[in-house]
């Protein structure tokens, strides 16, 4: 069993509440670093870990606290990312639900380094049962004198806000979860200026999800250095997946990452193995924005080796041998599978999400919609198939934010990895389009 470092107490009776997570160990971040820390040591030590940013891209954590300018006469503002809307993707949702106080800890000592004195929670709009549970935890956080004016008589004061978002996926994207925050319409911005230098009201922020945040309460109470010794390599600590799909046992699974993806696959401590003892055709590694990859791909990397469940392991050979481990999204697609059709759901989705800022993006997505809904219901053409991944290169690197990409990547890779699928879509139309019928390689 591995060991939990987020999760340890999640299923103590009474824990989302103040007094039961205090008596297992609750806010020892906060009392250890307002006083006896300096925010720059709190800076270093969460540098020192190795935390990268579990919403998606991985970027390392201390290092983006320690870009956030810090300009005379402006406040600095950290924000937290509970946007969760990928698909595939509800560990934030899971923690957040079960352990308010860790988020509200992490968010406390993660302001504290940055100084910050006023903080926001950007929680996605569906989850309003969510935020009702984090306003009960922050006003019991108020009450006990871990929020408000001068905690624990530090002289280190914060006030933490909630702020529902409107249910568009692309207010998870960072600048425009900003714009929305700020009362606008959620229009990601151009990046640079980052964030680091000018973020909510044009004032230095830090953005971080959830899972980063309420791990640096970990960290900060046991050390950079006991941190580092989880994991692998440049994927240090562990990682919430949320497990879906096909599988037997599916939920969110905190692993260490280095956990080999068969074991994660098969074993019954974590998703116990494809149901109904069907073979496995695919999986997405890290949410539907990554590249999809066939069962031989996922198991094992180019050069022949178990594949791991690490940064490092699942981005093997770039895109046309691996994929991304991404927000821990982790999706099992059994032999019953309809690649065609699932490619052109999720088309579905990033069309209907997209902004429509930028060209690529707008109509590019409506294209690839377009051209799988023909071949999915038995009108296609050959061309078709190529046009597909003509259309997905117009659109990837083109773009102001990284929704492009995510259209066009998980479509390139089934065109890539599952032709001869497509191609039986185009040539059996007949065939293609009957109830429940799936393309059978054999
Ligand atoms: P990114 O790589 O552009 O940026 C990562 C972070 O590092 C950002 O906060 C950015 O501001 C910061 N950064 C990068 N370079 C910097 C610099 N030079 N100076 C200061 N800060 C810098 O990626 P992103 O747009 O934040 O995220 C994309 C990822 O989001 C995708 O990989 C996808 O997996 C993920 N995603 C997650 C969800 C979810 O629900 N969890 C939803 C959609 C997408
Ligand atoms: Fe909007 Fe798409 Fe451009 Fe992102 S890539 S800004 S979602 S149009």
């Amino acid at each position: 069993m591995g060991r939990k470092l987020l999760t340890e107490h999640i299923n103590v009776e009474g824990i989302h509440t103040f007094d039961v997570y205090r008596k297992h160990g609750g806010y020892a971040s906060v009392e250890k670093a307002l006083k006896t820390m300096s925010p720059e040591e709190v800076v270093e030590e969460v540098k020192a870990s190795g935390l990268r940013g579990r919403g998606g891209a991985g970027f390392p954590t201390g290092m983006k606290w320690s870009f956030l300018a810090k300009p005379e006469g402006k406040p600095r503002y950290l924000v937290c990312n509970a946007d969760e809307s990928e698909p595939g993707t509800f560990k934030d949702r899971y923690l957040m639900e079960k352990l308010p106080h860790l988020l509200i800890e992490g968010m406390i000592t993660s302001s504290y380094a940055l100084g910050a004195r006023t903080s926001y929670i950007y929680i996605r709009g569906e989850l309003l049962y969510v935020l009702r549970i984090l306003e009960k935890a922050i006003a019991e956080a108020y009450a006990n004198g871990f929020l408000g004016e001068n905690i624990l008589g530090s002289g280190y004061s914060l006030d933490l806000h909630v702020h529902p978002g409107g249910g568009a996926y692309i207010c998870g994207e960072e600048t425009a979860l900003l714009e929305s925050l700020e009362g606008k319409r959620g229009n990601p911005r151009n990046k640079p200026p980052f964030p680091a230098v000018w973020g909510l009201y044009g004032c230095p922020t830090v953005v971080n999800n959830v899972e980063s945040i309420a791990t640096v309460p970990w960290i900060i109470t046991n050390t950079a250095a006991e941190y580092a010794k989880f994991g692998i390599g440049r994927s240090a600590g562990t990682k919430l997946i949320s497990a879906g799909g096909n599988i037997n046992k599916p939920g969110v699974y905190e692993i260490e990452l280095g956990v080999p993806v068969e074991e994660f696959i098969y074993s019954d401590e974590y998703c116990g193995g494809i149901w109904k003892g069907r073979d496995m055709k695919a999986v997405i590694a890290g949410g539907s924005s990554v590249p999809i990859l066939p069962k031989e791909l996922i198991l094992k990397t180019a050069a022949g080796e178990d594949r791991l469940m690490t940064y490092e392991s699942l981005s093997d050979g770039g895109f046309a041998t691996g994929t991304m481990l991404g927000s821990g999204g982790f999706f099992v697609m059994d032999d019953q599978t309809c690649i065609v059709r699932h490619t052109w759901t999720l088309a579905r989705f990033y069309h209907h999400e997209s902004c429509g800022q930028c060209s690529p993006c707008r109509e590019g997505t409506g294209w690839m919609e377009k051209v799988l809904h023909r071949i999915e219901h038995g009108h296609g053409h050959m061309h078709d198939i190529d046009l597909l991944v003509s259309v997905a290169k117009q659109i990837e690197g083109n773009t102001i934010c990284p929704l492009g990409d995510a259209a066009a990547w998980p479509v390139a890779a089934a065109v890539r990895h599952f032709r001869e699928e497509f191609e039986w879509h185009v040539k059996h139309p007949q065939a293609a389009t009957a109830p429940g019928a799936v393309f059978n390689k054999a």
